[in-house]
């Protein structure tokens, strides 16, 4: 993590800027804006089938918007690859694997070759560490995936996308079919997250009890358009520090 300079504030981690998208017969998002910064919690609510992977591909690049930009960092995100800045936890994911892999080798898939780098080693075992304790996973770090709880499979997931220490988190759905354990754990590892790493957090969930006082903003997809529920329904969490170190 960089220490803090002086200066321009850094550019959103997250811009859309008067984004339109639809499948083939119908449009599912209209001129919609977002944008969101380091240490900043967004939670996206809205029924299924309002658009909200929809909003999370065409955040991640994954989709191309008909109108309007979509930045990561910055970065036109048709062209952004510094995918290690993002980590995504995808809805309905599940970690078990036909391989043989034990929980902590599905977390350092996440590392996609990043750990090659010498200079990097020492700060990359730390990070490893930090996320599988993070996310409760110690005890069944050696354990075969296919063999844990539905819950430690998806903090496993979890622990895959903050691996790299990106700058920014986006999560679908995380807390569907998992246990009260993996909800507690991840609440609390998202308010270290958000509040002392000083991450950008997107969270998609159609259930607001997922998220009540971590979001600072609740935004609703509403008729294809986003909706600021200003922040009146959920207290944000004090933060411990909000700094970007
Ligand atoms: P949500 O995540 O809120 O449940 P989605 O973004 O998945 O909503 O879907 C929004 C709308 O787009 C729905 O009407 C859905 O049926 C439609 N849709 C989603 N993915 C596709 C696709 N690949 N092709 C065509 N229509 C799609």
């Amino acid at each position: 993590m960089s220490p803090p300079t002086a200066g321009p504030a850094p550019p959103p981690v997250l811009e859309l800027d008067g984004v339109t998208f639809g499948y083939s017969d119908a449009t599912v998002l209209r001129a919609v804006s977002l944008s969101v910064r380091e240490g900043e919690f967004v939670a996206v609510v809205g029924p299924n089938g309002s658009g909200k992977t929809t909003l999370l591909r065409l955040s991640l690049g994954l989709l191309q918007p008909h109108r309007g930009k979509v930045r990561l960092f910055g970065i036109d995100a048709a062209s952004f690859r510094e995918w290690w800045r993002l980590g995504y936890v995808p809805q309905r994911a599940v970690a078990s694997s036909p391989l043989p892999l034990s929980v902590e080798e599905v977390v350092r898939t996440g590392l996609a070759g990043r750990e090659r780098s010498a200079r990097r080693g020492k700060a990359t075992s730390e990070r490893l560490e930090h996320v599988i304790d993070l996310m409760g996973l110690s005890a069944v770090r050696r354990r075969r995936v296919s063999e844990v709880s539905g819950g430690q499979q998806q903090r496993a997931l979890i622990a895959r996308a903050l691996v790299t220490a990106p700058r920014l988190l986006v999560l679908d759905e995380p807390t569907t079919g998992v246990d009260a354990a993996a909800r507690a754990v991840l609440r609390e590892s998202l308010e270290h997250l958000v509040g002392v790493e000083g991450m950008g957090v997107v969270y998609v969930s159609h259930d607001p009890g997922a998220f009540a006082g971590l979001a600072d903003r609740v935004l609703e997809v509403e008729d294809g358009g986003l909706v600021d529920l200003a922040g009146s329904i959920l207290p944000s969490v004090t933060r411990q520090t909000a700094s970007a170190t």
